[in-house]
């Protein structure tokens, strides 16, 4: 466990490591002095994040290649950069969403006025997975600070270079009365999840949400659950294959496939399925040359368990592309997977790695059915030229969001909320979202005595 130890303005810092207990106390502590409240503070703790990613960037990409093999400017672009534009954005819109917001009262009161304002809610806690174990940390806790909130936040241990720094940097940076980290896997999160937060805010998978949400439960703390699930991507028939490859080969295969909003499956019809083999193989040669082996582009597997749990899925159809793999490089190639059956192994589960099987159906009905007998999708892709079929698609499914054209790009929208519903979670985050989620909207009603 490291909590802000090295901080000379930490009262506990020459005594023995904190426990949660003590870590929420105080950091409620610091709440009750209403420290946190002023938007001057907000800013001055986005600022100073910004800083950190600023001065230390390259620290971070680096620990980021260590844990999963993440390329520099896929380290940049998805976490690092990805982050600051949360922050910019943030620090841009702050004042403008924090204002009250004036509501009609009806004339029965006669002369009074009403308006919502945005009450900072307390300790929150942040518990963050691995595959993208910086943003997924971070974009979270810009919220919860601009929110006016002090914040535990519980980097994923499976991605140990990425914890590490964060546990060293962010009380370098942040206020430690009101920011703490704590490493550490299951008992140390169980312990934090023993304590009563005022919101919890965890994104990982449904059976660890599961737990997350009964703990919560027993001090009727609300919680966001960012979860996962089967993504599909409906390929249309008589659309440009090429172009709609190369973007679902990016999106599938950026951070070897372990992308919680990857497409997950491919949904066509038998005709374009065929034409799919090729253009996919031919998307992912123009991503990562012949051998992906050698591409520096190219991540790997967090580790030997999911590495394991992926190369027994190799087995679920036929190899178009890919299949190599070696365990001591924790590698496993882009590999496009055809005449999968709707119930073979890699059907059964998030794939959460890169193999992508397409599946069959007849056409738009039967995708639809195909869909809405799973669990509600954190995203559901398309690519179409028919307004029909992009409408039918809008309203006769549900998933945490739609992404029509292009995999994954929804996140970089910051005024897009972003969260699942059903099996992929509850909540939502980003921009003004992250307000929402952070703040207790709170309703004010004003009627003079006179
Ligand atoms: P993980 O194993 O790193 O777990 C996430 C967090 O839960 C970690 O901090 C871990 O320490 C903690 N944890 C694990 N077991 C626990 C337990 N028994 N009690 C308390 N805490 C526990 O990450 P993961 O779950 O393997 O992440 C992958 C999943 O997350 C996928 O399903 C993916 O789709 C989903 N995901 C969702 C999003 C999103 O934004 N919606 C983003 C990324 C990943």
């Amino acid at each position: 466990t490291s909590n802000n130890a090295s901080n000379p303005s930490n009262p506990s810092a020459s005594a023995a490591p904190e426990s949660p207990a003590e870590i929420v106390a105080r950091l409620r502590a610091t709440f009750r002095t209403g420290r946190t409240a002023p938007l001057s503070w907000r800013t001055g703790q986005l600022r100073a994040l910004r800083a950190l990613l600023s001065e230390h960037g390259a620290d971070l990409a680096e620990a980021l290649h260590a844990d999963l093999g993440k390329s520099r400017t896929e380290a940049y672009r998805s976490e690092i950069d990805f982050t600051l534009r949360e922050i910019d954005h943030t620090l841009e819109h702050l004042t403008q969403w924090l204002r009250p917001e004036p509501v009609p009262v009806p004339a029965s009161l006669g002369q009074a006025s009403a308006w919502t304002v945005y009450d900072p809610l307390g300790v929150m806690l942040v518990i963050a997975p691995w595959n993208y174990p910086a943003q997924l940390l971070l974009a979270p806790m810009v919220g919860a600070l601009a929110s006016g909130n002090c914040v535990v936040v519980k980097p994923s241990e499976l991605a140990p270079a990425t914890s590490a720094i964060l546990a060293r940097l962010l009380p370098a940076f942040l206020d430690t009365e009101a920011v703490a980290v704590v490493e550490g896997a299951v008992p140390e999160t169980t312990a934090l999840l023993a304590e009563r937060f005022d919101h919890i805010f965890y994104t990982g998978n449904g059976t660890v949400g599961r737990i997350v949400m009964t703990a919560a439960a027993q001090h009727l703390t609300p919680v966001t659950l960012e979860l996962g699930g089967k993504s599909p991507a409906y390929v249309d028939r008589g659309i440009d294959v090429e172009a709609a490859a190369a973007r679902l080969a990016a999106g599938k295969f950026q951070n070897a496939g372990q992308t919680c909003v990857a497409p997950d499956y491919v949904l066509a019809d038998p005709q374009t399925a065929k034409a799919l083999e090729g253009a996919l193989t031919k998307a992912i040669e123009a991503l990562y040359g012949d051998d992906p082996a050698h591409s520096p582009e190219y991540g790997r597997i967090i580790n030997e368990r999911h590495f394991d749990r992926l190369t027994a899925l190799l087995g679920s159809g036929r190899t178009v592309v890919g299949g190599a793999h070696d365990r001591a490089a924790k590698y496993i190639a882009p590999t496009v997977l055809a005449d999968v059956a709707p119930d073979a192994p890699v059907m059964r589960e998030e794939i959460f790695g890169p193999v992508l099987p397409i599946i069959e159906v007849a056409g738009l009905d039967e995708a639809i059915r195909f869909i809405n007998d799973r669990d509600k999708p954190l995203a559901l892709y398309a690519f179409t030229d028919s307004q029909t079929t992009r409408e039918r698609l809008a309203s006769e499914t549900s998933s945490g969001a739609l992404g029509l054209g292009l995999p994954l790009a929804h996140l970089a929208v910051s005024d897009l909320p972003f969260g699942g519903v059903g099996e992929s979670g509850m909540g939502s985050y980003h921009g003004r979202y992250s307000i929402e989620t952070f703040s207790h909207r709170k309703a004010v009603l004003d009627k003079p005595l006179g």
